[in-house]
Parts: C-alpha cells; sequence; structure tokens
C-alpha cells in the first residue's frame, strides 16, 4: 500500500515534551498548496507503555478537546513513565466547523476505518491512525460524548470482544476511568469505527460518552479530565493510583437497549437521564406538529434498566433514537 501524505513535525522517539502537528497537504479554493494541520503533542521519558488519547473524533463533542488541550499544556516528561500521544481534535477540520462530520469530504472519522492513504482528508487522517499511530499504542482512550443531536448519562465503555482477556482488560481500564458508569457496549453496527481498528490490533480500547447536546458542563468536563488521569495511573504511565470512584456498571444484553422513532415529530419525554424504568414504562411521547387534534404515539421501554442516552434536540426524526437502556450488573 501507497505510504500515507501525512507527516508529523513531531518525532514519536524522542524524550521530552513537543507540541506540533499532523501535516496532510490539501489544496483547495482558499490556499493552493495549504495543509490539513492536526495539532499532536507527545510527552515522552524513558521505557514504558504508550497511551493515545483522542477527542474531537467527532467535531461537536467537547469533554475530549477540553480534558486533551488541557494534559497537552500541562504535562511534563518527568511525570511520565513510558510515552503519551495526545491528538485533542481528531477530526480537526470538523471540530473547527463545529460539526459531527468534516466539512472539507463529508467524512464521519468513526465510520471510516482502516482509512485510504489515497481517500479523501478524513480517510487519509483514519489511515495514519491506522498505520502509524495505532501500531505505538499499548492503550487507547477516545473520549466521545453525545454531540448536537445526542445525550448520555456520563459513561466510559469497552466492547462485547470475543477475546475475553482483551475485553477484561478494557473493562478495568473503564473501571480505572471510574465515570459515574461504566458499560459493555454492544454496538449494532461496528463496520469503520476506530474503535474495532484498535481492537484487531489487540490494543486495549476505551471509549466514552460524557454527555452531549454540543456542549460540556462543568461536571462532564471535570469528569474527562480525572479520567483521563486516571487512565494513565492504571497504565502505570502517571504515578499514583487512580481516584476510586463509585461507578454503576452496565451491560447492554441485546438491541432491546435501543427504542427508534418510527414517526416524527415533536418529543416529550417521560423520564430523564439515569432514571430506572420498567419494561413497558413510556419513554416519550412524540407529538404530530402538523395539525392540532391528532394522536401522541408513545415509545415505551422494552427492558428493565436505566434509561443512558437519549436524542437532544426538541424535534425528532423517523429513524433516531428515542432512547438507550443499560442494563445494571
Ligand atoms: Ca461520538
Amino acid at each position: 500500500m501507497r505510504a500515507s501524505p501525512i507527516t508529523a513535525t513531531v518525532d514519536f522517539e524522542a524524550e521530552g515534551v513537543q507540541h506540533g502537528f499532523l501535516k496532510l497537504p490539501h489544496s483547495h479554493d482558499a490556499s493552493a498548496w495549504g495543509a490539513v494541520m492536526t495539532p499532536i503533542t507527545v510527552v515522552k521519558r524513558g521505557e514504558g507503555p504508550t497511551a493515545l488519547l483522542t477527542g474531537a473524533n467527532h467535531g461537536d463533542e467537547y469533554e475530549g478537546p477540553i480534558a486533551l488541550f488541557d494534559l497537552a499544556s500541562r504535562l511534563t516528561a518527568e511525570e511520565v513513565s513510558g510515552r503519551v500521544i495526545i491528538v485533542p481534535a481528531m477530526n480537526a477540520p470538523a471540530f473547527r466547523a463545529a460539526r459531527r462530520t468534516s466539512p472539507i469530504d463529508g467524512g464521519n472519522m468513526n465510520r471510516v476505518f482502516p482509512g485510504r492513504p489515497d481517500g479523501g482528508v478524513t480517510e487519509k487522517i483514519a489511515d495514519y491512525f491506522q498505520r502509524s499511530l495505532l501500531p505505538m499504542a499499548d492503550l487507547v482512550l477516545d473520549i466521545h460524548a453525545g454531540g448536537k443531536t445526542l445525550e448520555f448519562v456520563p459513561f466510559a465503555a469497552a466492547h462485547q470482544l470475543t477475546d475475553t482477556d482483551q475485553q477484561e482488560k478494557a473493562m478495568a481500564a473503564v473501571a480505572a476511568f471510574g465515570a459515574p458508569y461504566s458499560l459493555l457496549l454492544l454496538e449494532l453496527d461496528s463496520t469503520g469505527m476506530y474503535d474495532t481498528a484498535a481492537e484487531d490490533l489487540g490494543k486495549v480500547f476505551v471509549s466514552t460518552e460524557l454527555g452531549g447536546g454540543g456542549s460540556a458542563t462543568a461536571r462532564t468536563a471535570g469528569i474527562a479530565k480525572r479520567g483521563v488521569a486516571n487512565v494513565l495511573k492504571h497504565a502505570g504511565i502517571l504515578g499514583g493510583h487512580p481516584e476510586a470512584a463509585a461507578s454503576c456498571r452496565l451491560d447492554m444484553p441485546d438491541g432491546d437497549c435501543y427504542v427508534t422513532s418510527e414517526t416524527a415529530g415533536l418529543i416529550e419525554y417521560c423520564v430523564d437521564l439515569g432514571d430506572t424504568v420498567r419494561a413497558g414504562d413510556r419513554l416519550a411521547r412524540i407529538h404530530d406538529v402538523e395539525r392540532t387534534g391528532g394522536t401522541s404515539i408513545d415509545y415505551r421501554a422494552k427492558r428493565d434498566g436505566i434509561f443512558i442516552g437519549r436524542h437532544f434536540p426538541g424535534l425528532i426524526a423517523l429513524g433516531d433514537p428515542v432512547g438507550v437502556i443499560g442494563v445494571p450488573v
């Protein structure tokens, strides 16, 4: 396969702290010989594991960039045993445009892996992660939130994997993160995800959903910052022990955890995030907005559990998720 067009202005083998960019040539109307510049920090001291930390895989999710721009500005080499690679805005064009996907090519970073060195901008960045950054990593933490169209209770998550040893290591890192909820996540379609790419390479991979709505709160930003430090301590890259936090452990046994809208309209939630629900409980009503006098349609929980995720805007479309249920273990 051809070489990546991306070059790093940092040396991944050098000791100390380096701030730089991943530079991808990109010729466009505003800059004929321009480049997409993705900020990156590498902090290395001696031998030890490598952690790869990413935010803004989706550009409208802010806890990751907040925690990682902050960490990148503070972390010193003296604190580190091994290496920390920090990319606060993985899909930098999307992040700068406050969009989920790239304004350049519409690319959804978490659906284009393993990427292509000769594809669009988003695929080229994914390919660089796939072939250059992921192979260096022992532990990968990708910080997501709900973005403009979803909202979640704050959770860290690992995936159900066929390799149980790998799954246990990932769940240990999830527990170390110390979010209010720890989830063993079921993906409805994991094709093209960064998560899957990292897991297929045998990496310990931790994801999160730390809020949503296209902004961050003091609470969720704090959870992200503490979680990043905890995971680095858990990996032995930072000294000390993860700060203990009570975390509710959840599973997603099957697709009944998801309730999908089969109508469009005005959504009235009847439960809030974090509420305990029983199978058959009404999660939401969707009102017809085209005319008065119509009937609203009820959406009900298909299993007992905790209401952990919901649609965010007030209007909902056909096919949008109404709710996500997690089942306490
Ligand atoms: Ca996301």
